[in-house]
């Protein structure tokens, strides 16, 4: 086998696999700092050069406008690349450590240093197929590990292009490209990793970490949740409404850091109900569900899911939806319970519920009363609710002002506390998820 794209993967071929991977990793191939360079040069290659191609693919599947796929997806990745291929050197310099205390000869020197796992496994998820499943992968090759890269099975066209790509681009000695839904994940999770990450719901997460379990493998789970947005009274409405229509709207809302719900006073809801419906007509126009500039839901499981969510509260706008387009337009709900049905579960969906509460005290302790968020946003102009936010809960991202945003700072970690995950990357958090600091003293014999 030299060119490794596999689909169909049984147990017995997925050991294989990985034991060649292995092999290959430990002839050092990979650990160089050329190496790592070159494979994210590669990968950068094969962003710049085939981004009109992964557009179309994404557009296929998700119907993601062009403008969006560039920017969340193809841009970012690349971004991400390059802020790791100018400071890759530097962060993987060993690290001086102080010795103090009795026992050390002199001329004793304590550093720790990043040294690479081995052979990862990348699982990706479908919402940001380029950007969840390379991102990371670009993680583990900068830290010199070999790779088992699993794409995102339900967007077919961008899954099937990746697998074409990344095998003309990357060192097919030490990474490898499985297609597949969950057969070939259960294969593959048998087999013994150095590190597992995954992006996608807590269900399969549990079943991942369980898996991970059976041969001591640490993992990252980049899970999801429901995001709440805390809006303040006596902030502009119209920018906030602008903000929360531009993101929360994105990818018709299928985002794991999408705005989920909003907590405000009854008089700040109602003003907002206005804002949000004159702010999604400014974006979409009155009827979006022509326009090239808004997406579609991924499939017809998600859609009788979105819409059955749809009757909770009283709808402020939108509700429309056509199960052979797979479109459910941009919708507000008000007056919503926090028992509804669109209360349950993650929305990952084009609607968003706004409940009331008389204040911040109590939208803290519903925030608190739930599970911890990946992202928690907040709208104010108030530093005492800034403050009280950030000390009194807890959640992957605290993000004031522009939601989604906090993920596009090379330098914040991005990932989730909680049930919305553990561990965290982008950038330097990249490197020490997939490295391990190893402590190393140096004691002279005479
Ligand atoms: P998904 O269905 O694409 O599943 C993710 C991966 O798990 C896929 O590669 C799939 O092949 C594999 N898988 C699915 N079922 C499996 C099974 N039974 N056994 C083994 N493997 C299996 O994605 P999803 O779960 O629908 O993704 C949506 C969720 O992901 C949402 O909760 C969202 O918030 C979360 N998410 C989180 C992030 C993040 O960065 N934290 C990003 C995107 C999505």
């Amino acid at each position: 086998m030299t060119t490794e794209t596999r689909t169909g993967l049984t147990a017995d071929e997925a050991a294989a696999l990985v034991d060649r991977l292995r092999t290959t990793y430990r002839t050092g191939r990979t650990k160089p700092l050329a190496w790592r360079k070159e494979q994210l040069t590669r990968l950068r290659a094969l962003l710049t050069e085939h981004g009109d191609d992964l557009a179309d693919a994404l557009h296929t599947d998700l119907h993601k406008p062009r403008a969006e796929a560039y920017l969340s997806e193809i841009d970012f990745t690349v971004r991400e690349i390059d802020h790791t291929l100018e400071h890759l050197e530097e962060w993987l310099r060993p690290q001086p450590a102080a010795i103090t205390g009795p026992g050390f000869p002199d001329g004793s020197a304590a550093r720790t240093k990043f040294d690479p796992l081995g052979v990862a496994l990348v699982i990706s998820a479908w919402n940001y197929p380029v950007n969840l499943l390379l991102v990371p992968v670009a993680g583990a090759l900068a830290s010199g590990n070999a790779v088992v890269i699993k794409p995102a099975e339900h967007t077919e066209a961008t899954s099937a292009l990746l697998a074409r790509l990344l095998p003309a681009y990357l060192d097919n000695e030490a990474t490898a490209v499985v297609e597949g839904g969950p057969a070939e994940t259960t294969a593959l999770l048998a087999q013994h990793f150095d590190h597992i990450f995954y992006t996608g719901g807590g269900a399969v997460g549990r079943f991942v970490m369980k898996a991970a379990a059976e041969h001591l493998t640490p993992v990252t789970l980049e899970l999801g949740g429901k995001c709440p947005v805390f809006v303040d009274r006596d902030v502009d409405l119209t920018t906030v409404a602008a903000r929360l229509v531009g993101t929360k709207f994105t990818n018709a809302g299928q985002t794991c850091v999408a705005p989920d719900y909003v907590l405000t006073d009854p008089a700040t809801a109602r003003a907002l109900e206005n804002a949000l419906t004159v702010a999604i007509e400014d974006r979409y126009g009155a009827g979006p569900a022509p326009s090239d500039a808004y997406g579609r839901i991924i499939n017809e499981r998600h859609f009788d899911r979105l819409t059955a969510l749809l009757g909770s509260g009283r709808t402020v706008t939108g509700g429309q939806h056509d199960r052979a387009g797979k479109y459910i337009a941009p919708t507000v709900l008000a007056d919503v319970s926090p028992d509804e049905p669109v209360m349950r579960e993650e929305i990952f969906g084009p609607i968003l519920p706004i409940l009331t509460v008389s204040g911040l005290d109590e939208a803290i302790g519903f925030i608190n009363d739930r599970d911890k968020p990946l992202a928690l946003y907040a709208f104010t102009e108030n530093d005492t609710t800034r403050r009280r936010l950030a000390d009194e809960t807890s959640s992957g991202g605290l993000n004031f002002g522009l939601p989604i945003r906090h993920l596009a700072v090379p330098e914040l970690p991005f990932g989730g506390v909680g049930a919305s995950g553990m561990g965290n990357y982008h950038g330097r958090y990249s490197i020490e998820t997939f490295s391990h600091r190893k402590a190393v003293l140096d004691v002279p014999l005479s």
